[in-house]
């Protein structure tokens, strides 16, 4: 049943859609030990399953918000209208649970917040909103692209930018949507990861990280530069059950963080000299004799090179000095490392997010393979893997309408998260700009200038960086298209604005880049009010450019999403997942039946094949062949700004459910007593905190947990709330990232400020 109102859907749902039964089912599953008041303590043994009482429909979701755990999820449903989410059991890694905000999809598709309707904003900002049909919206946006078509003899005045709001596979059906329109204008990269994806790649010829549940069998752990308490979950009882099992837990952060405080030792490390702290343990370990001398022989190639730059160029008191943390504990956690096997280190998202961030994990690489750590189960340099993404991306190849044209001599790198389907074209390509200078790549553009922008699976205005420029360049454009579920900062900004579906209300896949269980994702309900997937919102569009101008868009006008994930499978996922037929996943996710060490075989996809501490590649691509140190940015203002991830967001999703308000009403800047003292400032007081890109006002809270000479804001988007950490964040690249994802990432922490009372 397809509820028109509010009204009639708050009379199906009863009075079980509550902030209530909410809280009580975070209760029952123990994720209130998760909540600001205590430390995450570890999970029972057996994965539970509450009984519900009732007959109901259950369903198989997964949560497709770009999260490390991409949990499997059963949906309970009840004379159509959703009652309960539970993790999946079947799944050891999800094990019957999930987090404050898995436990807070129940409300996601009821929400009053939700866009319900296709809608055009008279004057961009003004917030003056119109209801409109899907054909009068797909008509605009139809004659505006045949406008800009006629005008500029090619579509590339058509931007997408895309990014992780929706990991679903079927949604790369946006992608193939452009593909079907022409040649276009693709924002290529990824915010997230790619100095470390290229590092990776780098030493190993790919990013391939073991399966996070056999840390069971790690001796010593090291969590670097990430806080999986609160980004994983999930993984924390592999962690807290390796220790009952006698292995040493170190976390290295800047901040003392919910992982932190779990660990055995903690060094708040200086931030952004991770890669000389590395490269201190792996001198130390070289001095002490301590290298795995016959897996390095085997397997490696550059090491000598390598140790010979260590006795040269490093040393443990330099090491010492750049990091902050003493010399006498670095070389004890190296003698521990080299000697406890297997041991891993978990190489966070955060310590890549620099200026230096790619050499910083080649130097964590370096440290685990010298160590003969690569390969070995319970071992690893755990970073992230795409294992199980071996779908066929159907949607994505669209044949391009007769007659397109696009960028001329196309040879600019792509890398491998290209996803235009420019395979084999030999003429004209789309034009490649880069996802993290979105603003500047737009006020750049010419011949043609990008003129309209679609949004999908992304909240530009809210995550992508130096917001100011970004409004100088959204206000140059002719349209704005965004496909959203909530009025956020981008749909503010915004034209046009479509409503797409929740996961309860389309069919897709999910796996995750972590763990490696897959599972499908089954329409649970009727899509709430007019809301379409996005490959429907691709078929509409067909349908309105083919109405108007026949051939002019390749799309297909009709689709059954059902039939459309089913075309994804192919016989390689099914022998991975020992099924043999997609629908044998509706019983539940299906582990990858792969070794659960990554590089277990040692032959690496390396030019050499083997580990390469001296890369060649990596000097054609202009950077230092061996792991070597990289500096830092120059501080450029009097506190670092850190904007790293709460628990109860993943980047601008989750904060603006009411629901979560609960817990997370507004936002604060996190300071060291000593900073607020310098300053003025106390607990309590509004405060700037502004800096050459711009400025944000906010609460200050005042905590040890973070350094001296830092300021601390947890990135989110709150719906009554215009705070954006990206005020502060300008678009400075990383130093690696083009050769496999198209484009260097962002040095998201290597940013400066100050702070003074409001
Ligand atoms: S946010 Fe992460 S941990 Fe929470 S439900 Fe989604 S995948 Fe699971």
């Amino acid at each position: 049943m397809r509820y028109k109102t509010p009204q009639q859907r708050d009379r199906a749902c009863g009075p079980t859609l509550d902030r209530r039964r909410f809280l009580q089912g975070l209760l029952a599953s123990g994720v209130a030990a998760a909540l600001p008041c205590g430390l995450l303590a570890p999970a029972p043994a057996a994965a539970k399953t509450i009984a519900y009482e009732g007959n109901y429909d259950v369903f198989r979701n997964a949560c497709p918000r770009n999260c490390y755990d991409t949990c499997s999820i059963k949906t309970y449903v009840k004379d159509g209208v959703i009652q309960f989410v539970e993790g999946a059991p079947e799944s050891t890694f999800t094990h019957g649970g999930l987090c404050v905000k898995g436990y807070s999809y129940t409300r996601r598709p009821y929400s009053p917040d939700r866009i319900k309707y296709p809608m055009v904003q008279q004057g961009r900002g003004s917030g003056n909103w119109k209801r409109v049909s899907w054909e009068e919206a797909m008509g605009r946006i139809a004659d505006k692209l045949l406008e800009i078509q006629d005008k500029d003899g090619t579509m590339l005045g058509l931007g997408l930018t895309k990014y992780s709001g929706n990991f679903g596979i079927t949604n790369y059906g946006v992608e193939g949507m452009l593909t079907s329109l022409g040649y276009t204008t693709r924002f290529m990269g990824t915010p997230c990861w790619p100095a470390g994806i290229d590092a990776q790649n780098y030493d190993m010829g790919n990013m391939w990280c073991n399966d996070p549940e056999d840390m069971v069998d790690s001796r010593y752990i090291i969590l670097w530069g990430g806080n999986p308490a609160w980004c994983s979950v999930h993984s924390m009882k592999y962690i807290y059950e390796a220790r009952r099992r006698g292995a040493k837990v170190v976390v290295i952060d800047p901040i003392l963080t919910q992982t932190a405080a779990k660990a055995d030792v903690f060094w708040q490390v200086e931030t952004s000299s991770d890669g000389a702290l590395a490269l201190g343990m792996a001198r130390h370990i070289l001095d002490k004799g301590l290298v795995d001398e016959p897996w390095v022989r085997a397997n490696s190639v550059g090491f000598d090179a390598f140790a010979d730059y260590l006795r040269s160029e490093v040393s443990l008191e330099w090491a010492a000095q750049q990091s902050g943390i003493p010399a006498q504990q670095i070389a004890e956690v190296a003698e521990e490392f080299a000697q406890a096997k297997p041991a891993t280190i978990w190489i966070g998202y955060g310590m890549q997010r620099h200026v230096n961030g790619g050499a910083s994990v080649r130097s964590i690489d370096a440290l685990v393979a010298m160590t003969g750590n690569v390969g070995k189960v319970g071992g690893g340099a755990r970073y992230g893997h795409l294992q199980t993404w071996g779908f066929n991306y159907h949607a994505l190849l669209q044949p391009r309408p007769e007659g397109a044209k696009g960028f001329v001599g196309g040879g600019a790198l792509k890398g491998d998260f290209h996803f235009a389907g420019d395979e084999g074209a030999v003429e004209y390509t789309d034009r490649s700009m880069n996802i993290n200078k979105i603003a500047q790549e737009i006020l750049d553009a010419k011949e043609p200038p990008v003129r309209v922008l679609w949004v999908s699976c992304k909240n530009p205005m809210s995550q992508d960086f130096d917001r100011a420029k970004l409004q100088r360049a959204f206000d140059s454009l002719e349209l704005v298209v965004t496909v959203d579920q909530f009025f956020n900062e981008t749909v503010k900004q915004s034209d046009i604005v479509l409503p797409v579906t929740t996961l309860f209300e389309e069919w897709t896949i999910n796996a995750s880049y972590w763990h490696y269980w897959v599972g499908i994702n089954e329409q649970a309900i009727q899509p709430m009010y007019e809301t379409k997937s996005n490959i429907e919102i691709a078929a509409a569009l067909s349908k309105a450019m083919n109405e108007r101008r026949p051939g002019s868009c390749t799309f297909p006008t009709e689709i059954d999403t059902r039939d459309w994930m089913a075309r994804e499978f192919n016989s390689g996922i099914y022998d991975m997942l020992g099924i043999k037929d997609w629908e044998d996943l509706r019983q539940g996710p299906r582990k990858a039946r792969m070794h659960p060490a990554a590089w277990h075989d040692l032959k690496f996809a390396t030019p050499s094949g083997k580990y390469e501490f001296q890369s060649e590649l990596c000097a054609e691509h202009g950077h230092q062949a061996l792991p070597a140190y990289k500096a830092p940015r120059p501080a450029y203002d009097k506190l670092r700004v850190l904007t790293p991830h709460t628990k109860f967001s993943i980047h601008s999703q989750f904060v603006n459910l009411d629901w979560m308000e609960d817990f997370n009403p507004k936002p604060f800047v996190y300071l060291h007593p000593a900073t607020a003292a310098q300053r003025g400032i106390a607990s309590g007081d509004m405060v700037r905190v502004f800096n050459k890109t711009g400025e944000v006002r906010l609460e200050a809270k005042l905590t040890d947990n973070v350094p001296a000479g830092c300021v601390l804001m947890y990135e989110a988007w709150f719906r009554n709330n215009d705070f954006n950490c990206q005020y502060l964040v300008d678009d400075e690249s990383s130093d690696m990232g083009a050769y496999k994802t198209g484009a260097p990432g962002v040095a998201i922490h290597d940013q400066f400020a100050d702070v003074a009372r409001a």
